[in-house]
């Protein structure tokens, strides 16, 4: 296929903003794409060069990118940088200046999708020395065969830059248009495989027939099972009888697919992280005695002694990409298993969760770093709320509460499980900034910058808060900011410190984005408080008692 039939997707696409007219324009597309290009165009139409769950990156910089432009066209890269900072658009100064070149020099064959994949494989393959000057071959390579508009779309593609807004939301509207299958049936299939082009392929070929058939695969992670919220344990036993209560860890959900030999790890959002945890894998390979499996777990950073370390611990190790033997030093981790969906070729989905959990202890060899979490099955509130005591006590977030007959439902939040944690201290905090909404919220701030009050009668940020208004809340609170605003720059303004709000959040985090130091993760808007002024507002001592409490 032509990259310029592509791109003149890229050109429809960017015209609107409406998830149904996109839908419509893919559906089009997709209906006249050979069956053996489906995934590359499905990734590229989602502004990506391989599926999220693909080990696979580029590790092109603006930087690289503008010096394999200059090695291309002949344009000295000191110009290209100057450009790149006046227009902001790297793809749209290449665009121009291979207009300009292509008059005298470029184009010599024809871009194909293949051959771009093909390129941005081999790109993605490279590592070491010399590696930097093989990738600028490839793209001066793709670049000199396309056109001036496609120019422009290879680039930001290469940079991640593409920005249409085409979400798996729209690419499932989109396969269900184009091929005539069931809603829920594509919708199901996303959630067993995340493989968006094998389900494209699957419905154009066999339709709703095929989609029925499409299971879980190792190698390609599936959506996770999600908790719903629970008072408390009498609750919990008043619901369920007798069920299992495990600790609730605090770390990052991985889903470890082994397939023969093969591990790899995937994270809740469905990123391959096989790489930064190397000594994962090793455990896995030895201790997950099966051909193929799914299991899941919490994988928490640890202390010498297992005390769970912050969460920013394991987000530092997720995003390295190098020297991470250091990091499997510096950052120890543990996992938690807890659940096992598929086991030597079989799903195990539609088990109930007390037999998949017996098969995952017939499974796994525990070791110290390597574990089943910890449970208790009882129908009992009194032992139960001892075991939850205990968990907070360790310094655990809470227990899970697991349904023990209920099957395993990828993607869902259908009462199969429950959480139950400490309900959080709220915080009332002052707004002093805001941005201002977009689409149909234009009129209205769309989040706003909250912060803390200091020793000194000043404000120091701690967040930005943008859940849990509704249109008519949004409203009110616009009118009562608008005459505090101080400056505004596009899109942000400043506010004087007038408005307090009280916020409730899940955890308070280290964070040297805020001038108070402290970050409220997933801050949400409880309610304005009318009653309260700045000066009536927390301080940013309260918020360090309660985040080292
Ligand atoms: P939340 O993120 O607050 O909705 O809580 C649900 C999350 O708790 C899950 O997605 C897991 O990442 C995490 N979790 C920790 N321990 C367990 C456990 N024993 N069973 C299931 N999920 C757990």
């Amino acid at each position: 296929m032509e990259f310029s039939t592509l791109v003149k997707t890229y050109l429809e696409l960017e015209k609107t903003q409406s998830r149904l007219e996109m839908s419509a324009i893919i559906a089009d597309f997709l209906k006249t794409t050979p069956s053996e290009n489906l995934p590359d165009i499905i990734n590229f139409l989602m502004g990506s060069a391989f599926a999220p769950w693909s080990e696979r990156e580029l590790g092109v910089a603006n930087k690289l990118m503008i010096k394999s432009l200059s090695k291309t066209t002949g344009v000295a890269e000191g110009r290209i940088d100057g450009m790149v900072r006046d227009l902001g658009d790297t793809g749209k100064v290449a665009e121009k200046i291979c207009a300009d070149a292509s008059q005298t020099t470029l184009f010599t064959e024809t871009l194909t999708v293949e051959k771009v994949k093909e390129s941005l494989n081999k790109m993605s393959d490279l590592g070491g020395k010399g590696s930097q000057d093989k990738k600028m071959a490839y793209i001066s390579e793709m670049l000199s065969s396309a056109g001036p508009v496609e120019t422009r779309y290879v680039v930001k593609l290469i940079l991640g830059e593409l920005r249409l807004g085409v979400g798996e939301g729209v690419i499932k509207d989109a396969i269900v248009s184009a091929f005539g299958v069931s809603k829920e049936l594509v919708e199901n299939a996303c959630n067993l495989t995340s493989d968006l082009g094998e389900v494209a392929a699957t419905a154009r070929k066999n339709g709703d027939f095929g989609l029925k058939e499409v299971g879980l695969k190792p190698g390609i992670p599936m959506k996770v099972m999600l908790a719903q919220k629970i008072s408390g344990i009498d609750e919990a036993v008043e619901k369920l009888g007798r069920c299992a209560f495990e600790i609730k860890y605090d770390g990052m959900r991985i889903q470890i697919h082994k397939s023969k030999e093969e591990i790899k790890l995937f994270t809740r959002r469905l990123e391959n992280v096989t790489k930064q945890f190397p000594e994962l894998v090793k455990e896995a390979g030895k201790n997950i005695n099966a051909d193929s499996a799914i299991v899941e777990g919490e994988l928490v950073a640890i202390e010498d002694n297992r005390k769970p370390r912050p969460f920013q611990d394991l987000s530092r190790r997720i995003k390295r990409k190098y020297d991470i033997e250091d990091m499997v030093e510096s950052v120890p981790i543990e996992i938690n298993l807890f659940d096992l969906v598929f086991l030597n070729g079989e799903s195990l989905l539609e088990c109930g969760f007390s037999k998949r959990h017996e098969k995952l202890k017939g499974v796994i060899n525990e070791t110290g770093t390597f574990r089943i979490a910890e449970e208790v099955v009882t129908d009992d509130c009194v032992i139960a709320q001892k075991f939850y005591d205990g968990a907070l006590a360790m310094g655990h977030e809470g227990v899970m509460v697991k349904n023990l007959d209920a099957p395993y439902k990828p993607g869902s939040r259908v009462g199969y499980m429950y959480k139950i944690k400490p309900v959080m201290e709220t915080l009332d905090l002052v707004i002093t900034g805001a941005t201002w909404g977009e689409g149909r919220r234009a009129n209205w701030f769309g989040s706003f910058l909250i912060s803390a009050r200091d020793e000194v009668g000043g404000f120091c940020t701690i967040g930005r808060l943008g859940t849990g208004f509704t249109d008519e809340v949004l409203a009110e609170i616009t009118e009562t900011l608008k005459p505090l605003v101080l400056e505004e720059a596009g899109k942000e303004v400043v506010l004087k410190p007038g408005v307090v709000v009280e916020v409730a959040y899940e955890e308070i985090q280290k964070s040297p984005s805020y001038t108070s130091g402290y970050a409220l993760r997933f801050p949400r808007l409880v309610r304005i408080r009318d009653d309260k002024g700045a000066e009536d507002a927390d301080t940013v001592a309260r918020v360090e008692q309660i985040a080292s409490a």
